[in-house]
């Protein structure tokens, strides 16, 4: 047992022009550890006025000397400040730990290694990035150069909190831009030292700057509004997606939304049933299953259904629900009490949907404090139930059985979400053809959240709009002018 975290958690202010600063009025608001409901410190609580300062600063910073910064600088600069990150990977997983409800050990062996690998990748990937070029002939020369977008804007969630700032983040950096970052409410800890890296690793002030808050009428509302800002970056809910699209609509921002899921994990009879429940197990409740490519609505074919549930179900009881500091512990807590209200609203749905509660469903015995609720399994949902629909974002799978390829595509598709999907299989050609029929915009065939950060992530319908990685971020935080040379 470790549950006396080591680590302290820290009072968060902003930083703004290379400072930490408060709001000018003062104002702060309580951070709440979801594990204990304890208050861990204070935030402050920005608004217009300290996004107004963190633009003006971005905007200076564009203009100063990391303008004149070469690409080889730049990405040293983000090799520091991943290995900065490591250097605190301790730090950085129990901070993220007490913020977030999920266990120490998924945050120190997956969050901080990938958030620090984000920016070694991208330290290496912009120095190899080159540009279209092309010939017409003996008439001209047409090549394609590019520069930065701008300010940016970072409005991030709270499910995988450093490491999806860093994944915006160092393209962002990387491509020259400057950034004006607001993390999620629930988890301003982890972002907040990554300001302290990013100085220690050389980044001028206000080229990165970070305002702590809410949504709308907030700080968020307010870099959606915001004329200056060039461009944002987007994690969220559709919801929001929408809302910061009509607000950010009269000045004309660049966007890039990654964006919610109710993702299908579909198995097929001839799939290898041990490797299938090893990985649904991982895909169905990692992270207390808040993670947008969570695998939410199982179905399997009929000849193995019972067999899969019972000897889902079975696993499943055996992972243990606990404080996040325990060595032991496979499900933390739900990040917040709104959260958790809202998961178990879904449950009460399914019982008034006349599905069963094959495991989970209730708050663990002994853990009378914090937003703990046991994995849960529901079955016998029609697919109109709310619960098969809607994204519920926590431990909550429903499994549902299938006869026909045909028939599992369409109710796979039959959602407003595209993120991503799982199919298992051994038939190549079933792979294929299922693949390709799948509206999503990431799909893994025998596996799940197997990553390479080369490849094109994001989703379709609801789920976002555009795709990062590789060169597909590139492309988000930079402009192109084409140049064409009469020759
Ligand atoms: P959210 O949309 O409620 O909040 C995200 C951020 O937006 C927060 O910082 C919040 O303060 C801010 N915000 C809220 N309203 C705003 C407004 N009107 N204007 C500007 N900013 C505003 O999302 P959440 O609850 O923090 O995160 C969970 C959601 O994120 C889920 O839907 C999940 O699937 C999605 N998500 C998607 C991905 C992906 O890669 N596709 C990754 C992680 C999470």
């Amino acid at each position: 047992m470790q549950t006396e975290a080591r680590i302290k958690a820290i009072n968060c202010q902003h930083f703004i022009n290379g400072q930490f600063v408060d709001s000018k009025n003062q104002k702060t608001f309580e951070n709440i550890n979801p594990a204990t409901e304890e208050v861990l410190g204070t935030v402050a609580e920005g608004g217009k006025e300290e996004v107004g300062y963190a633009v003006a600063a971005a905007r200076r910073a564009l203009k100063g000397p990391w303008k004149n910064t070469t690409l080889q600088e730049r990405s040293k600069i983000l090799r520091r400040i991943g290995d900065l990150i490591l250097e605190r990977q301790e730090e950085l997983a129990h901070l993220e730990s007490l913020d977030t409800g999920k266990p120490f050990s998924l945050a120190n062996s997956i969050d901080i290694p990938r958030a620090a690998y984000n920016f070694h990748f991208y330290a290496d990937y912009i120095t190899s990035v080159g540009t279209e070029a092309y010939q017409q002939d003996q008439q001209a020369l047409h090549y394609a150069y590019r520069r930065p977008v701008g300010v940016v804007g970072i409005i991030k969630p709270w499910n995988l909190p450093l490491l999806l700032l860093t994944w915006k983040l160092a393209p962002c950096l990387g491509m020259g831009n400057t950034a004006v970052i607001k993390p999620a409410e629930w988890t301003p800890m982890t972002a907040t030292v990554l300001m302290e890296i990013c100085k220690e690793a050389g980044v001028p002030d206000g080229v990165v700057n970070l305002v702590h808050g809410f949504g709308p009428n907030s700080a968020g509302g307010a870099i959606s509004e915001h004329p200056d800002i060039d461009a944002i970056s987007f994690i969220g809910e559709p919801g929001t997606g929408s809302a910061i699209m009509k607000s950010s609509a009269d000045s004309l921002k660049k966007l890039s939304y990654e964006l919610g899921g109710k993702n299908p994990n579909i198995i097929f009879a001839d799939a290898d049933l041990d490797e299938v429940i090893e990985t649904t197990i991982k895909s169905s409740f990692v992270n207390q299953g808040e993670v947008c490519l969570c695998g939410s609505r199982i179905y399997v074919e009929r000849p193995i259904y019972s067999e899969f549930v019972s000897r889902f179900a079975e696993r499943v009881k055996a992972l243990k629900v606990g404080h996040p500091l325990d060595d032991d512990t496979n499900v933390g807590a739900l990040v917040s009490k709104e959260h958790y209200d809202r998961v178990m609203g879904y449950v009460e749905i399914a019982k008034n949907d006349g599905g069963t509660i094959v495991t989970g469903g209730k708050r663990p015995e002994g853990l009378e404090k914090g937003y703990y609720l046991e994995p849960t399994i529901i079955t016998d949902l029609s697919r109109n139930s709310r619960c098969v629909r809607e994204e519920i974002f926590g431990p909550v799978v429903t499994v549902t059985p299938f006869d026909m390829e045909e028939e599992v595509v369409m109710q796979a598709n039959d959602t407003h979400y595209g993120l991503s999907a799982t199919i298992w299989t051994s038939n190549l050609k079933r792979a294929h053809r299922v693949s390709h029929q799948i509206e999503a915009g990431i799909i893994w065939v025998n596996t799940w959240f197997l990553r390479d950060l080369r490849t094109p992530f994001g989703g379709m319908k609801n789920s976002g709009i555009g795709r990062t990685g590789g060169m597909h971020s590139i492309d988000f935080y930079s402009e192109l002018s084409n140049i064409t040379i009469k020759l």
